[in-house]
């Protein structure tokens, strides 16, 4: 059996963003911009009032106030979308809506509040304004200075500005700003076609009779709704039976329809007809897995005539399951996207929990009371009852190796429904490779305070709500396994590699014929968001140096090799520098560059 991470890191390999293409701005919402939008104006375009009010000359008001209003000859009119060739001289004005192109002569607006025409019609002293060429007149009650409710030509967006970066997903505000530059098309990233097929002799279509010993295909439905939800175009295949031939012409019908990834449910189990397995083999290159999740174990990956394949199980809750973790990032991939982990959350416990020890999706109702999660599992787990999918809108992760949670103990939960792209940080997400852990090592003279530094930085990481995993480099060796322990005998016997397990923790101890680089071991390590090491100065890992000036005054890596230095002295370097103490900064720091605030759960 092999490992969720695993299974996904493999199954990811296989997939890249496809190429873009050019929609109508309103397709392209949720998409990947595939272009650099610079702007060819000015936003907006001229200068503009921002209220309803007065366009003057900001001179005319110097000291206005309401025991001394100052009177302005009215001029005319100006509603939005129009303009005039008349001039603001001093002492006039013209009444102005917002948005209407501040004229002539004028610098800045007076609100309507701040006027005559602003009062109760029985406390105005100035005429009614009747009619412009015969003049009519309004007091000013204050102040206004240059440029005062005035929106400037380009006071949003400059001629020639890059607007918006390729990479950035287009939400209703970015579709707004393309609009307002005139671009009613766009290039993005195409949208992946997802071929649906059922198998199976039980299955129906929504709209048959029922019959006996059948049921109704809903792995179809759900299936394309979730491609859908993603941002793939479902290609419904309906249903093959378990039939070679069916099946074969299935599959042929879908590469017909150029789709960039099969899914197909069911037929991947143990127990079934083997014309399934038969049939992918036959036309592609697979592999049947076993993974080591609940539920969800039973999933088929491959390709066929160079397109993936995914074979999803297919009891209906574990089809969900899987395509939540496989298919999910693998169409968010292709749609150019970057944030590929299910969003989640550190949630209480409300009950007891027994698992497979196995990784373990429990379907959760996830609630938030007084600042804290809670995540209630109660309800039918059974993976044929889809009811209990519906009623949740969180998976409980029980990790691999565990057996039972208590009430009250922390578990990490993947929100069903919120957006991949919630951003703690930043809106638009550096271009970072997915799924990649960072490696940072902490290097330096001997005794200058690398473990030290370590377990701060560790334990603020996990304050932060990250997972981390420290790898010490000994070159020295080192012993866990003494002699006459068991792990120790059988060692002695040979074993290769031994693990000791025990319900709270583990230990591989591993014989090596050469020392393994970090980037294999980090290998091992895949259930964290960073990793920490301790030495390794001449792997190729981000190198953090810890210095003091008390164990000599020179440092050991040179300049280029350094993300950044640790130390009680200043050094001409261009790397951001720490003092000893600087935890706090140096975890934002770490956060800022390699982490992309994926300890936290989103606001909300
Ligand atoms: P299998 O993976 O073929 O062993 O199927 C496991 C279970 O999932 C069986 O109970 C099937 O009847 C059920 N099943 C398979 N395909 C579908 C489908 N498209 N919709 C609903 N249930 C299905
Ligand atoms: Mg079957």
């Amino acid at each position: 059996m092999i490992g969720v991470d695993e299974a996904l890191e493999y199954v990811l390999k296989h997939f890249e963003p496809l190429e873009p293409e050019e929609v109508e701005i309103l397709d392209a919402l949720d998409r990947v911009l595939a272009e650099d939008v610079y702007s060819d104006m000015d936003i907006p375009p001229f200068d503009n009032s921002a209220m309803d009010g007065y366009a003057v000359r900001a001179a005319d008001t110097v000291e206005a106030s309401h025991k001394a209003p100052i009177t302005v000859r009215v001029i005319a009119n100006l509603a939005a979308g129009y303009t005039t060739v008349l001039v603001v001289e001093a002492g006039t004005a013209i009444r102005i809506m917002t948005g209407a192109p501040l004229p002539a002569g004028a610098d800045a607006v007076v609100r309507f509040e701040e006027t005559s025409e602003g009062l109760p019609a029985d406390e105005r002293t100035d005429r009614r304004i009747l009619d412009w060429e015969q003049g009519a007149w309004i007091e000013v009650f204050e102040q206004v200075i240059v440029g005062e409710n005035v929106r400037r030509a380009g006071e949003d967006i400059h001629k020639g500005e890059l607007v918006l970066a390729e990479g950035t997903i287009l939400r209703p505000q970015e579709i707004g700003v393309l609009a307002s530059l005139g671009r009613a098309r766009v290039r993005v990233i195409r949208r992946p076609r997802v071929a649906i097929l059922a198998t199976g002799d039980e299955l129906i279509g929504v709209d048959e009779p029922l019959a006996p010993g059948k049921i109704r295909n809903s792995n179809e439905y759900s299936n394309a709704a979730l491609v859908q939800r993603y941002g793939g175009i479902p290609v419904r295949l309906g249903i093959a039976r378990d039939d070679v031939e069916e099946l074969t012409a299935k599959i042929r019908e879908g590469l017909a329809e150029r789709v960039d990834l099969f899914l197909t449910s069911a037929g991947v189990s143990v127990g079934d007809y083997d014309v399934v397995k038969d049939v992918l083999g036959a036309e592609g290159e697979m592999h049947f897995w076993q993974v080591r999740m609940k539920p969800g174990k039973p999933l088929a990956f491959g390709e066929i005539q160079g397109v993936p394949l995914l074979g999803l199980p297919g009891n209906p809750v574990s089809a969900m399951v899987s395509f939540e973790q496989f298919a999910r990032p693998a169409i968010l991939k292709m749609l150019g996207k970057t944030r590929l982990r299910k969003p989640t959350v550190e949630a209480i416990l409300e009950e007891d929990v027994e698992s497979s020890g196995r990784r373990s999706f429990k379907r959760a109702v996830i609630t938030k009371r007084d600042g804290e999660y809670y995540a209630s599992v109660t309800g039918p787990q059974g993976s044929g009852v889809l009811t209990s999918m519906v009623k949740a809108n969180g998976l409980a992760i029980i990790p691999e190796g565990i057996r039972h949670l208590k009430a009250g103990e922390r578990v990490t939960v993947q929100m069903l429904d919120w957006p991949e792209n919630v951003a703690c940080t930043e809106p638009v997400e550096v271009n970072e490779a997915p799924l990649v852990i960072p490696i940072i090592s902490v290097v330096g003279k001997s005794e200058v305070g690398k473990t030290t530094l370590l377990e701060k930085l560790v334990a603020e990481l996990k304050q932060r709500g990250y997972r981390v995993a420290a790898v010490k480099h000994d070159i020295h060796g080192f012993e866990i396994d003494r002699p006459g322990k068991d792990s120790w005998r059988l060692a002695q016997a040979g074993s290769d590699s031994i693990v000791i397990a025990s319900p709270k923790r583990l230990a591989l101890i591993k014989r090596l014929d050469r020392e393994m680089a970090l980037s294999e071991i980090a290998a091992f390590l895949t259930d964290v968001d960073i990793i920490l090491t301790e030495g390794y100065k001449r792997g190729n890992a981000p190198k953090i140096e810890v210095s003091r000036r008390e164990k000599g005054g020179e440092l050991l890596c040179t300049p280029d090799e350094l993300v950044a230095l640790v130390s009680d002295q200043l050094f001409d370097l261009d790397v951001p520098q720490f003092g000893l103490d600087d935890t706090t900064r140096i975890v934002d720091w770490l956060e800022g560059k390699f982490l992309s605030g994926g300890g936290q759960a989103p606001a909300g």
